[in-house]
């Protein structure tokens, strides 16, 4: 995947085209009041930008996991109405994302109008990245702007299913995720350390096998840092670990090492006899934990040495807290170390990228979230960037070649939403194509596409 090929659209004429914008609105809500609408206040000037320029915006989002059909716990309505709000323009809604509600909807949209669809998962389609239901929304729209980057790991019929049949853009949310993430792990100012913490190794290999690859220290905290431990003959009495990746551990460890890539372990840790808040607890060597006792947090000594490391290092990508943080006393490693980021940030000397649902939790207990250069909301999503894997949402950008004229007469591969031989359309022009290969060779996602393009009259195209 070539992310310098994504787009935008910048420098596009807007004006009266009808612009499907999928967005992630999931916000927290009780009983259809939002709660919490940080995430809406995000999403709005993208919106905004598309509506001033004359565009007529239709915003497409799932919520919740319904169970396969309409209920009023996951509608958007609510939802559509705090983006009103928060806009200071009237937001229109459908009770449908597709069909006759919509498209009524979308056709009595003015210039410069903003519609929310209802739930995209009420349509059993949309996870399944049905055919159908892509080329149902794709009918609402001229072009497709994908902004929900916290969507982009699921190949679903409204992130990767529209954009292979409408021209597709990368949103300004989408872009600004996007070169953060580059920005500290394609192309960081180095030295570059990661910081992964959290409860398990077993969540996290395919991210710390990814990252020995491309940082250049690899901090381990959290109840993944005892599993480390174990590996390397510590004792570390009733903490949780997975003693059945002790190898694994090992591994992870020796690959690093054949990488230059230094791995950073915990030298003290707050130890307690029970998880709970309150429960007496005291600082050990990570080399004395009790047989009776468990380790809740990292120690005073260990954010010390992981500050050291940190004022060696010029970028930091970190997911996964460094001990139970929830639970006080045990957030103190997590926040401090946190405290300690956010300054070097603010001084200028470390560009700071965290994501990962706990991670925000306590960067937001911390009262640092603001400091860092770049914070993520998009859980799985983030993951996966992590772990080094293609996310389809974002690929179905990059590959998008309906952005660009083609002058010539065409032959490419790219796939279609069908296995079979057929038709596609590009604007008013029938394309056709065929799978790829032969008999058992025959490819379900690889075609040939036949098909002059005119140099003139494609909707949208560059
Ligand atoms: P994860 O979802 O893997 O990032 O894990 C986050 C969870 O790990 C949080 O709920 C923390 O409370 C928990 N956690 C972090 N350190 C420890 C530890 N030493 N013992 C038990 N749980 C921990």
């Amino acid at each position: 995947m070539d992310l310098d090929k994504l787009k935008t659209t910048d420098g596009l004429d807007l004006k009266g085209k009808r612009v499907l914008v999928r967005a992630d609105l999931i916000v927290p809500a009780k009983g259809g009041v939002i709660t919490e609408a940080t995430r809406l206040e995000r999403v709005v000037p993208g919106l905004k930008d598309l509506a001033t320029r004359g565009a007529r915006v239709i915003v497409l989002s799932h919520f919740g996991r319904p169970k396969g059909g309409p209920d009023t716990e996951n509608s958007l309505k609510p939802i559509a109405d705090t983006l009103g709000k928060l806009a200071g323009v009237p937001v229109g809604f459908a009770s449908d994302c597709v069909g006759q509600a919509a498209e009524e909807v979308v056709s009595a949209l003015p210039e410069g109008g903003v519609v929310v669809l209802e739930n995209t998962r009420f349509h059993k389609g949309e996870e399944k990245n049905d055919p159908a239901l892509a080329e149902a929304l794709a009918k609402l729209g001229d072009i497709f702007v994908n902004d929900a980057f916290s969507a982009a790991h699921r190949a679903h019929a409204s992130t990767e299913g529209l954009a292979r049949l409408l021209p597709a853009y990368a949103g300004p949310l989408m872009m600004e995720e996007i070169d953060a993430l580059r920005a500290a792990l394609e192309q960081p100012r180095r030295p570059v350390a990661a910081l992964v913490g959290g409860a398990k190794v077993s969540t996290k290999i395919p991210v710390l096998t990814n990252l020995i690859a491309k940082v250049d220290k690899l901090i381990i905290g959290g109840g993944m840092a005892n599993t480390f431990l174990l590996a390397g003959g510590v004792e570390i009495g009733r903490s949780l670990a997975e003693p059945d990746l002790v190898d694994t551990a090992r591994e992870i460890m020796h690959v690093a090492k054949a990488r230059s890539c230094e791995i950073v372990l915990p030298q003290d840790v707050v130890v307690a006899e029970r998880f709970e808040a309150g429960a007496p607890s005291h600082t050990v060597l990570t080399l004395d934990v009790p047989a009776d006792q468990m380790i809740l947090d990292v120690g005073p000594k260990t954010v010390a040495h992981y500050v050291d490391v940190l004022s060696r290092c010029e970028t930091l990508l970190w997911n996964g807290p460094l001990g139970a943080f929830e639970i006080a006393p045990f957030g103190e490693g997590t926040f401090a170390f946190a405290r300690a980021v956010a300054e070097r940030t603010r001084a200028g000397t470390l560009v700071s990228v965290a994501g990962g649902g706990d991670t925000v939790a306590a960067l937001n207990a911390a009262g640092v979230t603001g400091d860092f250069t770049y914070v993520s909301s998009a859980g799985g999503a983030f993951l996966e960037w992590l772990e080094g894997r293609e996310l389809p949402g974002v690929a179905a950008l990059a590959r998008c070649w309906r952005c660009r004229i083609q002058p010539r007469p065409l032959t490419r591969r790219f796939a279609p939403t069908s296995p079979q031989r057929g038709e596609v359309k590009w604007g008013a022009h029938d394309l056709h194509f065929s799978p790829m290969g032969r008999g058992r060779k025959r490819s379900q996602d690889r075609f040939r596409v036949r098909g002059r393009l005119p140099r003139k009259g494609v909707p949208d195209a560059r």
